[in-house]
């Protein structure tokens, strides 16, 4: 079966036809780095990660952009966000881009999000900007007005086709924008004149300024990807006017279609309202991550289809426990007989049971990436897997090694979910190790005062649980049976 793709130009499931055979050029619109990130930017970046996983899983060279927005992201206000949170914080702007770039890798690396291949900033990008503006002012598809450059939208037959909207029903985007000097309501900003107390600036052909937003994807999706890619991803809530606008000004640059495929993430949500620093409602991924694994998160993330919404709450939350719960239960369980089971295949007859569910797990994948449907495979598995481990005390080596495999690579490497080695029980380790001393140590005391009768009782009751006790010349040793 192949790879199907929700587009979301042309609202249709379409067969995947990279424009390379077996390679795959992808752009995902990062964040704006002005705060922490929470945990609606984690079902963003989670989601693409899973899909940059099972490309790669698939046998896809994948070439991964994600751009860093550190200039230009306008607030509905006409404020932009970097320089109001340098105000806030009596910090330089370009502070408080290190500090919540930082920010935003050490929650992606937390949650196991692999890196981009290249995260280009806007802010290191301006020439590349200017350049494609220039470009568009030559071909009449946008004029200047005071210093600044706007996209003109009814020079663009095409405008408004990812969206669905007609020009005449475009509404207003007043950010960063004055009204008046636009000819039409819908043109935005490609360039904005720098006011005096705009720290930020460039020189350019028009004066000192800086880029409107939606440029810098347009330009450094060029500039690494080319002119056309493969696959476009974002935020639903970015469709309008982030992403038809991106759209636009690259089809009427580049006089070539943009990106192929268009797939957007469903929201985050609380109580059916969007997740976001402006509403309040959020919940940092770092607050998160000290009540909840970075699995689990992605457990629940993955819950629902990239494309849905997904509702937070604490119910739902601790229901990915559970579920993860059970599931690398079920892992460890079979790592840890993997330590003591015969050589061998016995229970072999479970390798027919695992051929099926890697078929499933790659027929819902390649159904427009169903990581929902694919976890409940694993889940599914996880009750055969138990029910083996119970039933057969025998299960050989190799049947065994299969099973960790099929976790590793269908849990572990495309949904991340499943830790390739089990980082939590170096310390349970520790702590075992520990306890069996000191007990052998109240033996050793128990001897001393000639209490033979709890000594003894002592040494049986570890046996019983596995640890057998050696007494030599030196001290006791022992080992797990
Ligand atoms: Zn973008």
């Amino acid at each position: 079966m192949t790879l199907r793709i929700f587009n979301v130009l042309g609202r249709e499931k379409q067969d995947f036809t990279p424009l390379v055979e077996g390679r795959v050029g992808m752009y995902v619109c990062g964040p704006t780095v002005y705060d922490h990130a929470h945990l609606g930017h984690a079902k963003n970046y989670v989601s693409f990660d899973v899909v940059v996983r099972y490309l790669r899983y698939s046998g896809y060279d994948v070439l991964y952009i994600q751009n860093i927005t550190d200039v230009g992201h306008m607030l509905e206000s006409g404020e932009d966000r970097i320089l109001k949170k340098a105000q806030q914080m009596q910090a330089k702007p370009m502070q408080v881009v290190e500090r919540y770039t930082k920010s935003y890798f050490d929650d992606m690396d937390a949650l196991g999000v692999l890196r981009p291949d290249i995260s280009p900033r806007a802010s290191g990008h301006v020439p590349e900007q200017i350049k494609m503006i220039e470009t568009l002012l030559e071909k009449e598809n946008a004029y200047v007005v005071n210093g600044s450059v706007y996209f003109d939208v009814t020079s663009d037959p095409d405008y408004g086709k990812l969206s669905n909207r007609r020009v005449e029903e475009q509404e207003e985007d007043t950010r960063g924008t004055t009204r008046d000097e636009k000819k039409h309501p819908a043109d935005f900003a490609l360039w904005k004149k720098a006011e005096d107390e705009h720290i930020l600036r460039w020189d350019s052909p028009w004066g000192e300024g800086f880029p409107g937003w939606h440029i810098e994807c347009s330009a450094m999706s060029k500039k690494y990807l080319g002119t056309t890619f493969d696959i476009h991803g974002g935020g639903i809530d970015n469709l309008y006017p982030h992403n038809e606008n991106e759209i636009a000004q690259s089809e009427c640059a580049n006089d070539a279609a943009f990106a192929n495929y268009w797939m957007l993430v469903g929201s985050l949500t609380v109580d059916s309202i969007k997740m976001s620093k402006s509403l309040g409602n959020f919940v940092t991924i770092k607050d998160a991550l000290e009540r909840y694994r970075p699995e689990v998160i992605r457990t629940f993330i993955v819950t629902a289809h990239y494309s849905n919404p997904v509702d937070y709450s604490e119910d739902a939350l601790s229901a990915a426990k559970n579920g993860w719960e059970r599931l690398y239960n079920a892992v460890r369980l079979t790592r840890q007989r993997m330590n003591y089971a015969p050589e061998g295949d016995n229970g072999n007859g479970f390798l027919e049971r695992l051929a099926a569910v890697r078929t499933e797990f790659k027929e819902v994948m390649d159904d427009d990436f169903g990581a929902p449907r694919a976890l409940a495979a694993l889940q599914d598995l996880t009750r055969d897997v138990n029910t083996l481990l119970n039933d057969n005390s025998e299960v050989g080596l190799s049947v065994l090694a299969e099973i960790d495999k099929a976790y590793r690579e269908m849990g572990g490497d495309v949904l991340g979910i499943i830790p390739a080695a089990d980082g939590g029980d170096t310390r349970s380790a520790e702590r075992e190790k520990a306890l069996i001393e000191m007990l052998i140590n109240m033996r050793a005391q128990a001897r001393v005062n000639k209490n033979y009768a709890e000594s003894d009782r002592i040494r049986a009751e570890l046996a019983q649980a596995g640890v057998i006790l050696e007494d030599r010349a030196d001290g006791t040793i022992w080992k797990i049976e």
